[in-house]
Protein backbone atom coordinates (compact mmCIF):
# COMPACT_ATOMS: atom_id res chain seq x y z
CA UNK A 1 0.00 0.00 0.00
CA UNK A 2 1.76 3.46 -0.86
CA UNK A 3 0.81 6.91 -1.84
CA UNK A 4 0.57 7.77 -5.29
CA UNK A 5 2.69 9.49 -7.11
CA UNK A 6 2.52 13.00 -7.56
CA UNK A 7 2.38 12.47 -11.54
CA UNK A 8 -0.78 11.25 -11.18
CA UNK A 9 -2.48 14.11 -9.05
CA UNK A 10 -3.80 16.27 -11.31
CA UNK A 11 -4.11 19.86 -10.51
CA UNK A 12 -8.08 20.89 -10.35
CA UNK A 13 -8.90 23.45 -13.42
CA UNK A 14 -10.27 27.39 -12.07
CA UNK A 15 -12.70 28.32 -14.91
CA UNK A 16 -10.73 31.88 -15.73
CA UNK A 17 -13.75 33.79 -17.36
CA UNK A 18 -15.97 32.97 -14.13
CA UNK A 19 -13.03 33.04 -11.52
CA UNK A 20 -12.48 36.33 -9.30
CA UNK A 21 -9.55 37.73 -7.77
CA UNK A 22 -10.66 35.99 -4.15
CA UNK A 23 -10.95 32.51 -5.89
CA UNK A 24 -7.45 32.59 -7.88
CA UNK A 25 -5.52 34.17 -4.77
CA UNK A 26 -7.03 31.09 -2.59
CA UNK A 27 -5.98 28.76 -5.22
CA UNK A 28 -2.61 30.24 -5.85
CA UNK A 29 -2.01 30.37 -1.66
CA UNK A 30 -3.06 26.43 -1.89
CA UNK A 31 -0.25 25.87 -5.16
CA UNK A 32 2.60 27.50 -2.90
CA UNK A 33 1.78 25.06 -0.03
CA UNK A 34 4.16 22.10 0.61
CA UNK A 35 1.98 18.91 0.25
CA UNK A 36 -1.35 18.16 2.60
CA UNK A 37 -1.27 16.57 5.86
CA UNK A 38 0.69 12.96 6.61
CA UNK A 39 0.19 13.30 10.10
CA UNK A 40 -1.91 11.43 12.44
CA UNK A 41 -1.63 14.37 14.37
CA UNK A 42 -3.43 17.08 11.93
CA UNK A 43 -6.78 14.69 11.66
CA UNK A 44 -9.39 16.12 13.81
CA UNK A 45 -12.58 14.66 12.66
CA UNK A 46 -13.91 11.10 11.69
CA UNK A 47 -17.18 11.22 9.61
CA UNK A 48 -18.95 7.83 10.22
CA UNK A 49 -21.24 6.61 7.50
CA UNK A 50 -23.64 4.19 9.06
CA UNK A 51 -25.53 2.92 5.86
CA UNK A 52 -25.51 3.60 1.91
CA UNK A 53 -29.40 3.04 1.79
CA UNK A 54 -31.30 6.71 1.46
CA UNK A 55 -35.05 7.65 1.48
CA UNK A 56 -34.69 9.98 -1.43
CA UNK A 57 -33.14 10.06 -4.49
CA UNK A 58 -31.51 13.28 -5.48
CA UNK A 59 -30.80 13.35 -8.91
CA UNK A 60 -27.01 14.31 -8.39
CA UNK A 61 -26.58 11.45 -6.36
CA UNK A 62 -28.68 8.85 -6.89
CA UNK A 63 -30.24 7.06 -10.24
CA UNK A 64 -34.04 6.73 -9.46
CA UNK A 65 -33.86 3.32 -9.77
CA UNK A 66 -31.11 0.51 -9.58
CA UNK A 67 -28.80 1.54 -6.84
CA UNK A 68 -26.98 -1.84 -5.60
CA UNK A 69 -26.68 -1.72 -1.42
CA UNK A 70 -24.40 -3.12 0.80
CA UNK A 71 -25.81 -6.38 2.30
CA UNK A 72 -26.84 -5.52 5.48
CA UNK A 73 -24.34 -8.38 7.47
CA UNK A 74 -21.70 -6.35 5.58
CA UNK A 75 -21.87 -3.32 7.52
CA UNK A 76 -19.71 -2.34 10.24
CA UNK A 77 -22.19 -3.20 13.80
CA UNK A 78 -22.17 -0.60 16.26
CA UNK A 79 -19.79 -2.07 18.64
CA UNK A 80 -17.28 -2.29 15.77
CA UNK A 81 -17.58 1.51 14.80
CA UNK A 82 -17.45 1.88 18.77
CA UNK A 83 -14.20 0.04 18.99
CA UNK A 84 -12.67 2.36 15.83
CA UNK A 85 -13.47 5.49 17.61
CA UNK A 86 -12.17 4.59 20.74
CA UNK A 87 -8.36 4.21 18.60
CA UNK A 88 -9.27 7.40 16.69
CA UNK A 89 -10.05 9.00 20.22
CA UNK A 90 -6.29 7.80 21.36
CA UNK A 91 -4.87 9.03 18.50
CA UNK A 92 -6.26 12.63 19.18
CA UNK A 93 -9.49 12.45 16.34
CA UNK A 94 -11.79 13.13 18.45
CA UNK A 95 -14.58 14.86 16.64
CA UNK A 96 -16.99 12.33 14.89
CA UNK A 97 -19.89 13.48 12.31
CA UNK A 98 -22.38 10.90 11.31
CA UNK A 99 -23.70 9.93 7.99
CA UNK A 100 -24.92 8.56 5.07
CA UNK A 101 -26.41 7.80 3.07
CA UNK A 102 -29.10 8.39 4.70
CA UNK A 103 -28.25 8.03 8.45
CA UNK A 104 -31.32 7.78 10.08
CA UNK A 105 -32.58 5.00 8.22
CA UNK A 106 -29.82 2.84 10.04
CA UNK A 107 -32.25 0.94 12.77
CA UNK A 108 -31.61 2.94 16.03
CA UNK A 109 -28.47 4.58 15.43
CA UNK A 110 -29.24 6.80 18.31
CA UNK A 111 -27.91 3.71 20.36
CA UNK A 112 -24.69 4.27 18.13
CA UNK A 113 -24.46 7.93 18.88
CA UNK A 114 -25.41 7.29 23.00
CA UNK A 115 -22.28 4.64 22.61
CA UNK A 116 -20.20 7.06 21.31
CA UNK A 117 -20.84 10.04 23.66
CA UNK A 118 -19.89 7.21 26.44
CA UNK A 119 -16.10 6.98 25.26
CA UNK A 120 -14.22 8.92 27.55
CA UNK A 121 -12.55 12.03 25.41
CA UNK A 122 -15.11 12.19 22.91
CA UNK A 123 -15.83 15.50 21.62
CA UNK A 124 -18.30 16.97 19.37
CA UNK A 125 -21.18 14.34 17.85
CA UNK A 126 -22.69 15.47 15.22
CA UNK A 127 -24.92 14.24 12.25
CA UNK A 128 -25.96 14.72 8.81
CA UNK A 129 -29.30 14.28 7.38
CA UNK A 130 -31.74 15.05 5.14
CA UNK A 131 -33.93 16.12 7.25
CA UNK A 132 -36.93 13.79 6.17
CA UNK A 133 -37.09 11.73 9.71
CA UNK A 134 -35.72 14.85 11.97
CA UNK A 135 -38.93 15.82 13.33
CA UNK A 136 -39.21 12.61 14.96
CA UNK A 137 -36.05 11.44 15.66
CA UNK A 138 -34.85 15.24 17.14
CA UNK A 139 -34.91 14.78 20.84
CA UNK A 140 -34.07 11.65 20.90
CA UNK A 141 -30.94 12.25 18.94
CA UNK A 142 -29.99 15.05 21.35
CA UNK A 143 -30.97 13.16 24.68
CA UNK A 144 -28.10 10.31 22.90
CA UNK A 145 -25.67 12.77 22.53
CA UNK A 146 -25.62 14.67 19.02
CA UNK A 147 -24.71 18.31 19.92
CA UNK A 148 -25.19 19.71 16.07
CA UNK A 149 -27.17 18.73 12.92
CA UNK A 150 -26.68 19.83 9.26
CA UNK A 151 -29.31 19.13 6.79
CA UNK A 152 -29.50 18.87 3.11
CA UNK A 153 -31.87 21.13 1.93
CA UNK A 154 -31.28 22.06 -1.94
CA UNK A 155 -34.44 24.31 -2.91
CA UNK A 156 -37.25 26.64 -1.38
CA UNK A 157 -39.35 25.77 -3.57
CA UNK A 158 -41.42 22.55 -2.58
CA UNK A 159 -42.11 21.11 -6.65
CA UNK A 160 -38.41 21.56 -6.91
CA UNK A 161 -37.74 20.04 -3.81
CA UNK A 162 -40.23 17.31 -5.11
CA UNK A 163 -38.44 16.97 -8.69
CA UNK A 164 -34.63 17.26 -7.17
CA UNK A 165 -35.39 14.65 -4.35
CA UNK A 166 -37.33 12.63 -6.74
CA UNK A 167 -39.73 11.73 -3.82
CA UNK A 168 -39.31 14.10 -0.82
CA UNK A 169 -42.14 16.75 0.72
CA UNK A 170 -40.01 19.37 1.92
CA UNK A 171 -42.30 20.48 4.47
CA UNK A 172 -40.81 17.61 6.07
CA UNK A 173 -37.38 18.93 6.09
CA UNK A 174 -39.41 22.62 7.95
CA UNK A 175 -40.54 20.45 10.45
CA UNK A 176 -37.02 18.57 11.30
CA UNK A 177 -35.04 21.40 11.50
CA UNK A 178 -37.46 23.33 13.83
CA UNK A 179 -37.66 20.16 16.07
CA UNK A 180 -33.83 20.05 15.49
CA UNK A 181 -33.43 23.86 16.49
CA UNK A 182 -36.32 23.17 19.36
CA UNK A 183 -34.33 20.19 20.34
CA UNK A 184 -30.83 22.64 21.47
CA UNK A 185 -29.21 21.61 18.20
CA UNK A 186 -27.59 24.75 17.26
CA UNK A 187 -26.36 26.23 15.03
CA UNK A 188 -28.14 23.98 12.78
CA UNK A 189 -26.20 24.11 9.57
CA UNK A 190 -28.37 23.96 6.20
CA UNK A 191 -26.35 22.51 3.35
CA UNK A 192 -26.82 23.80 -0.33
CA UNK A 193 -25.34 22.46 -3.06
CA UNK A 194 -25.66 24.55 -5.89
CA UNK A 195 -26.15 22.91 -9.14
CA UNK A 196 -26.81 24.96 -12.76
CA UNK A 197 -30.08 23.80 -13.87
CA UNK A 198 -31.48 23.84 -10.28
CA UNK A 199 -31.16 25.92 -7.99
CA UNK A 200 -28.81 28.53 -9.05
CA UNK A 201 -31.33 31.21 -9.16
CA UNK A 202 -32.02 30.74 -5.16
CA UNK A 203 -28.84 31.25 -3.87
CA UNK A 204 -29.81 34.98 -2.66
CA UNK A 205 -33.03 33.61 -1.21
CA UNK A 206 -31.22 30.75 0.95
CA UNK A 207 -28.47 33.66 2.04
CA UNK A 208 -31.56 35.29 3.25
CA UNK A 209 -32.07 32.34 5.96
CA UNK A 210 -29.09 34.22 7.93
CA UNK A 211 -30.54 36.97 8.66
CA UNK A 212 -32.96 36.51 11.00
CA UNK A 213 -31.83 32.96 12.71
CA UNK A 214 -28.16 31.77 14.62
CA UNK A 215 -27.73 29.17 11.29
CA UNK A 216 -25.04 28.27 8.95
CA UNK A 217 -26.50 28.43 5.36
CA UNK A 218 -23.37 26.97 3.52
CA UNK A 219 -23.24 26.34 -0.55
CA UNK A 220 -21.12 23.33 -1.59
CA UNK A 221 -20.00 23.33 -5.35
CA UNK A 222 -21.23 20.27 -7.13
CA UNK A 223 -18.44 17.50 -6.95
CA UNK A 224 -18.05 14.72 -9.90
CA UNK A 225 -18.18 11.92 -7.58
CA UNK A 226 -18.69 8.61 -8.92
CA UNK A 227 -21.70 8.34 -11.26
CA UNK A 228 -22.91 12.23 -10.46
CA UNK A 229 -21.71 13.58 -13.45
CA UNK A 230 -23.53 11.23 -15.23
CA UNK A 231 -26.96 11.37 -13.71
CA UNK A 232 -27.24 14.78 -13.77
CA UNK A 233 -27.09 15.13 -17.52
CA UNK A 234 -24.93 18.19 -18.10
CA UNK A 235 -22.05 20.10 -16.58
CA UNK A 236 -23.67 21.34 -13.22
CA UNK A 237 -21.09 23.01 -12.03
CA UNK A 238 -21.22 26.38 -10.45
CA UNK A 239 -18.13 27.83 -9.05
CA UNK A 240 -17.78 29.84 -5.69
CA UNK A 241 -17.18 33.08 -7.27
CA UNK A 242 -20.53 33.12 -9.09
CA UNK A 243 -22.09 31.88 -6.74
CA UNK A 244 -20.64 34.56 -4.05
CA UNK A 245 -21.35 37.05 -6.80
CA UNK A 246 -25.08 36.38 -7.13
CA UNK A 247 -25.27 36.68 -3.50
CA UNK A 248 -23.60 40.10 -2.84
CA UNK A 249 -25.22 41.55 -6.07
CA UNK A 250 -28.97 41.28 -3.71
CA UNK A 251 -27.19 41.61 -0.41
CA UNK A 252 -24.16 44.13 -0.30
CA UNK A 253 -20.94 42.48 0.27
CA UNK A 254 -20.05 39.89 2.86
CA UNK A 255 -17.86 39.84 5.57
CA UNK A 256 -15.10 37.40 6.70
CA UNK A 257 -16.62 35.65 9.75
CA UNK A 258 -13.65 33.52 10.87
CA UNK A 259 -13.78 29.42 11.17
CA UNK A 260 -16.23 29.63 14.37
CA UNK A 261 -18.04 26.34 15.30
CA UNK A 262 -17.50 23.25 14.10
CA UNK A 263 -14.13 21.79 12.57
CA UNK A 264 -15.42 21.96 8.77
CA UNK A 265 -13.85 23.09 5.69
CA UNK A 266 -16.19 25.94 4.54
CA UNK A 267 -15.42 29.27 4.92
CA UNK A 268 -17.20 31.78 6.34
CA UNK A 269 -19.43 35.24 5.55
CA UNK A 270 -21.64 36.86 6.80
CA UNK A 271 -24.08 39.75 5.42
CA UNK A 272 -24.18 43.00 7.18
CA UNK A 273 -26.40 42.84 10.07
CA UNK A 274 -27.53 39.08 9.38
CA UNK A 275 -27.18 36.43 13.08
CA UNK A 276 -25.61 33.11 10.98
CA UNK A 277 -23.31 32.93 8.67
CA UNK A 278 -22.36 32.19 4.59
CA UNK A 279 -20.38 28.94 4.21
CA UNK A 280 -18.67 28.39 1.07
CA UNK A 281 -17.11 24.71 0.33
CA UNK A 282 -15.27 25.46 -2.80
CA UNK A 283 -13.07 21.88 -2.95
CA UNK A 284 -13.21 22.00 -6.76
CA UNK A 285 -12.51 25.79 -7.53
CA UNK A 286 -10.15 26.12 -4.61
CA UNK A 287 -9.00 22.60 -2.99
CA UNK A 288 -8.19 22.70 0.85
CA UNK A 289 -6.70 19.71 1.19
CA UNK A 290 -3.27 20.96 2.36
CA UNK A 291 -6.05 21.86 5.72
CA UNK A 292 -7.89 18.66 5.51
CA UNK A 293 -8.40 17.48 8.82
CA UNK A 294 -10.68 14.54 8.66
CA UNK A 295 -10.91 10.73 7.46
CA UNK A 296 -14.20 8.64 6.38
CA UNK A 297 -15.24 5.84 8.06
CA UNK A 298 -17.49 3.84 5.03
CA UNK A 299 -19.96 1.35 5.97
CA UNK A 300 -18.04 -1.38 5.73
CA UNK A 301 -15.14 -0.80 7.10
CA UNK A 302 -12.74 1.27 4.79
CA UNK A 303 -11.00 4.45 6.12
CA UNK A 304 -10.55 6.43 3.23
CA UNK A 305 -8.33 9.24 2.99
CA UNK A 306 -10.21 11.73 0.58
CA UNK A 307 -13.84 12.04 -0.41
CA UNK A 308 -11.90 12.06 -4.05
CA UNK A 309 -8.80 10.26 -4.41
CA UNK A 310 -9.55 6.01 -3.48
CA UNK A 311 -6.26 5.86 -1.15
CA UNK A 312 -8.36 3.73 1.52
CA UNK A 313 -7.52 0.81 4.22
CA UNK A 314 -9.57 -1.87 5.32
CA UNK A 315 -10.69 -1.41 8.94
CA UNK A 316 -12.98 -4.83 9.15
CA UNK A 317 -10.66 -7.83 9.33
CA UNK A 318 -8.58 -5.59 12.48
CA UNK A 319 -12.52 -5.34 14.42
CA UNK A 320 -13.75 -8.12 13.33
CA UNK A 321 -13.07 -11.30 15.62
CA UNK A 322 -10.29 -10.83 18.52
CA UNK A 323 -9.31 -7.19 18.41
CA UNK A 324 -6.06 -6.23 17.07
CA UNK A 325 -5.50 -2.56 18.63
CA UNK A 326 -1.64 -1.67 17.92
CA UNK A 327 -2.96 -2.85 13.92
CA UNK A 328 -6.03 -0.84 13.84
CA UNK A 329 -3.92 2.36 14.86
CA UNK A 330 -1.35 1.50 12.58
CA UNK A 331 -3.76 1.05 9.84
CA UNK A 332 -5.12 4.81 10.73
CA UNK A 333 -1.43 5.86 10.27
CA UNK A 334 -0.91 4.60 7.17
CA UNK A 335 -4.39 5.85 6.04
CA UNK A 336 -3.54 9.37 6.46
CA UNK A 337 -0.73 9.25 4.93
CA UNK A 338 -2.31 8.20 1.53
CA UNK A 339 -4.13 11.89 1.70
CA UNK A 340 -3.46 13.52 -1.64
CA UNK A 341 -1.79 16.44 -2.04
CA UNK A 342 -4.39 17.72 -3.97
CA UNK A 343 -7.74 15.69 -5.02
CA UNK A 344 -8.16 14.47 -8.28
CA UNK A 345 -10.65 16.08 -10.45
CA UNK A 346 -13.28 13.12 -10.24
CA UNK A 347 -14.24 10.92 -7.12
CA UNK A 348 -13.94 6.99 -7.92
CA UNK A 349 -17.11 6.52 -5.46
CA UNK A 350 -20.23 8.40 -5.20
CA UNK A 351 -21.01 10.64 -2.20
CA UNK A 352 -23.34 8.43 -0.58
CA UNK A 353 -21.17 5.34 -0.68
CA UNK A 354 -18.67 6.81 1.26
CA UNK A 355 -20.15 9.21 3.70
CA UNK A 356 -20.20 12.68 2.09
N1 LIG B 1 -28.34 11.86 3.21
C1 LIG B 1 -27.71 12.84 4.01
C2 LIG B 1 -27.85 14.22 3.42
O1 LIG B 1 -28.26 14.34 2.28
O2 LIG B 1 -27.53 15.16 4.14
C3 LIG B 1 -26.23 12.57 4.31
C4 LIG B 1 -25.39 12.04 3.21
S1 LIG B 1 -25.23 13.09 1.78
C5 LIG B 1 -24.23 12.08 0.72
C6 LIG B 1 -24.12 14.34 2.41
C7 LIG B 1 -24.02 15.59 1.59
O3 LIG B 1 -23.39 15.29 0.36
C8 LIG B 1 -25.34 16.25 1.24
O4 LIG B 1 -25.31 17.61 1.65
C9 LIG B 1 -25.40 16.14 -0.26
O5 LIG B 1 -26.11 17.19 -0.83
C10 LIG B 1 -23.93 16.14 -0.63
N2 LIG B 1 -23.62 15.58 -1.95
C11 LIG B 1 -23.99 14.39 -2.48
N3 LIG B 1 -23.48 14.24 -3.73
C12 LIG B 1 -22.77 15.37 -3.99
C13 LIG B 1 -22.00 15.82 -5.11
N4 LIG B 1 -21.86 15.09 -6.20
N5 LIG B 1 -21.39 17.03 -5.02
C14 LIG B 1 -21.51 17.80 -3.90
N6 LIG B 1 -22.22 17.42 -2.81
C15 LIG B 1 -22.85 16.23 -2.86
FE1 LIG C 1 -29.88 10.63 -0.12
FE2 LIG C 1 -28.29 12.53 0.83
FE3 LIG C 1 -27.79 11.36 -1.56
FE4 LIG C 1 -29.89 12.96 -1.36
S1 LIG C 1 -27.72 13.57 -1.07
S2 LIG C 1 -29.86 10.91 -2.30
S3 LIG C 1 -30.53 12.62 0.70
S4 LIG C 1 -27.70 10.39 0.42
Amino acid sequence: MSAKPASQRSLPVVDGSVADAAVAAEAGRLADQAAGPRDIAAVRTLRVSVTDRCNLRCTYCMPAEGMKWIPKGDLLDFEEITRIARTAIDLGITNFKITGGEPLLRQQVEDLVAMLRALPGCGELSLTTNGILLAERAAGLRAAGIERVTVSLDTLRADRFRALTRTGHIERVWEGIAAAEAAGMTPLKINVVVLRDGNVDEVAAFADLTREHKRDVRFIEFMPLGQSKALTGADQFVPYAEIRGAIEAVHGPLVEAGRGVGHGPARHFRMAGARGRIGFIHAMSAPFCSTCNRLRLTPEGQLRSCLFDGGEVDLRPLVRGSLRADALRQAFVDCVRLKPDRHQMYGNRQMSQIGG
